[in-house]
């Protein structure tokens, strides 16, 4: 028997209905590409949303089209978003950090039809356009005002486009399961592959992203949301702080310490959310200049593991809750949060940071698991490492226009991450796959040890390969960044690294470099590190 209950389809667009009705006033703050800071509501949202779709309309795009984003988070980038997807075609956000040739792949594979984009990316656009094919306008979000001169071909300014429309326009209905955005993986092996979202899974992880112990965003919130939308949804920011009605301070082009800084304290934000990359360079600032974060109470810090030194700092020095997260772009992206349990609330402060330092707990509607190389369950004891699985309505059943399958029978996902999870479900990754050391039987954890070594005095940043030993079949080789104007040396960080990793996980040898190469997600590129330590004796 079914039951009797109204078959109300989840779509996204009914996310920004919501907003501009009942969060009618609350207002988006952009720092715009331009320079000014603009402002308009989510009433106002709701409308140029609307005129973007029926200018869409107006273009001939319909239900499956790709339309792609080349963008900042701002107040245009989202109401495009909106519009795209509320009219069943498909956000394809594109990562400007990616290398020419990926984006190339990217925009060909998808076979998107117009692009957004932004004034900074322009000149990447214009080296691009004499290769893509199947994109017949550029859009670039600016006024006429701004135009720049330009050699892509049929470009128009998008105030320009917009201005012929107004918002007499009814959102398209279709089933909840339609495509509503694509985003490709950085791919540090073979193509960059296209992850495909569903309106379904868009709100569902909105809702997920907005449970209490995740982001827990309500209409009191004032939102920064640094982690860009082409970074995995913006962490489904975009989605979760309407539907709750938390104001979003929109960042632009401004992710230096500077001004990230003059917008927390402008807009009194009181939530954020960025990569370890983005705080390094706020705390930075903040001590340079002396100053105080008065307003802000948490921040969501993921995309790569937060140092204990970050987390100590912004929650000692500055009174900011740390909310450590792990997820991927296959995950929509948010896997798990690691606020602290019940259970864990007298644990001395020590303590309760080695717990929130962990990757974190599942939130509902995530599903994980850790299986040894046969593909065996392994128990929840907080030691034993294997591969981390997961499942849930917003992970990734296929890649766009891939044949292959990647679930198991049982539907799990294999995230790629070696991982251990604690009897409270805590989960800490211990590596990549590809990355961990294999020594003599066991596995050394790259990531430990590198999060380990940047709190040595003097170190700026920390990699750590395996590197091919004939009696240890691998051994580690740590790799340093050092802080401008150092001379720690190989003997201060081994002496640090003593007593607080296994004396086995030792690194052989210390190297000094003066950059350490980065992924287009601000990871750091081992494959780039391996082949250049490649042929490395100790
Ligand atoms: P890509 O950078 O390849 O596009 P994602 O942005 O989807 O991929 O990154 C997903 C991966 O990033 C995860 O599988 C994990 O290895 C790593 N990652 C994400 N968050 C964390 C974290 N908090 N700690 C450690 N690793 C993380």
């Amino acid at each position: 028997m079914l039951g009797l209950m109204q078959d109300y389809p989840l779509l996204v667009q009914t996310i920004i209905d919501h907003a501009a009705l009942n969060h009618a006033e609350r207002e988006m703050v952009t720092r715009s590409i331009e320079g000014p800071i603009r402002r308009c509501t989510y009433r106002d949202l709701r409308t140029r949303a609307l005129r973007v779709a029926k200018a869409l309309r107006h273009e001939g795009v319909g239900i499956g089209d790709r339309i792609a984003t080349m963008a900042w988070n701002t107040d245009r980038h989202v109401e495009v978003w909106y519009g795209i997807m509320g009219i069943g075609a498909i956000c394809h956000t594109l990562n400007p950090r990616l290398f020419a040739e990926q984006l190339l792949y990217i925009i060909n594979h998808a076979e998107d039809r117009i692009l957004f984009v932004d004034l900074t990316f322009v000149p990447i656009v214009e080296a691009l356009a004499g290769k893509l094919p199947s994109i017949n306008k550029y859009i670039i979000l600016t006024d006429d005002t701004h135009m720049p001169d330009t050699t892509l071909p049929n470009a128009i300014a998008y105030e320009s486009w917009l201005a012929a429309h107004d918002a007499d326009f009814a959102w398209a209905s279709f089933d909840e399961n339609t495509a509503a955005g694509l985003c490709y993986t950085s791919g540090t092996t073979g193509d960059p592959k296209g992850v495909l979202y569903s309106h379904r899974s868009n709100v569902l992880h909105g809702l997920v992203g907005n449970q209490p112990d995740v982001f827990g965003l309500t209409s009191k919130h004032v939102v920064l949301p640094i982690v860009p939308m082409f970074h995995a949804n913006a962490w489904a920011l975009a989605f979760s702080a309407p539907a709750a009605g938390a104001c979003m301070v929109m960042p632009g082009a401004g992710m230096d310490g500077k001004s990230v800084y003059e917008l927390l304290d402008a807009e009194k934000v009181s939530a954020s959310a960025a990569v370890p990359t983005v705080w390094l360079g706020l705390l930075q600032y903040l001590e340079e200049n002396n100053l105080k974060l008065p307003y802000l109470d948490k921040v969501v810090i993921g995309g790569a593991a937060c140092p204990r030194m970050m987390m100590e700092t912004l929650e000692k020095d500055y009174g900011v809750e740390v909310i450590h997260a792990w997820g991927m772009t296959e995950m929509s992206p948010i896997g798990t949060t690691g606020k602290l349990k019940y259970s864990s609330e007298n644990l001395p402060y020590e303590e309760k940071i080695d717990l929130k330092l962990k990757q974190g707990r599942a939130p509902y509607l995530v599903e994980m698991k850790i299986t040894n190389d046969e593909g065996d369950d392994l128990p929840r004891d907080g030691k034993t490492s294997g591969h981390l699985l997961v499942r849930g309505p917003s992970i990734s059943s296929a890649y766009f226009k891939h044949d292959a399958n990647i679930l198991d029978e049982d539907g799990w996902f294999d995230t790629g991450d070696i991982a251990n999870i604690d009897a409270l479900g805590y989960m800490q990754i211990t590596d990549r796959d590809k990355d961990v050391i294999k020594s003599g039987g066991e596995w050394i954890s790259s990531i430990e040890i590198e999060n380990t070594a940047v709190g040595c005095d003097g170190v700026a940043e920390a990699a750590v390969i395996g590197i091919p030993h004939p009696k240890w079949t691998e051994r580690p080789l740590l790799i340093i960044v050092r802080k401008p104007g150092s001379d720690v040396s190989t003997e201060d960080i081994l002496a640090y690294l003593d007593g607080k990793i296994a004396s086995w996980w030792m690194p052989d040898a210390v190297e000094f470099i003066d950059e350490i190469p980065h992924t287009a997600t601000g990871k750091i590129q081992k494959m780039a590190l391996r082949e250049q330590f490649g042929g490395y004796k100790f």
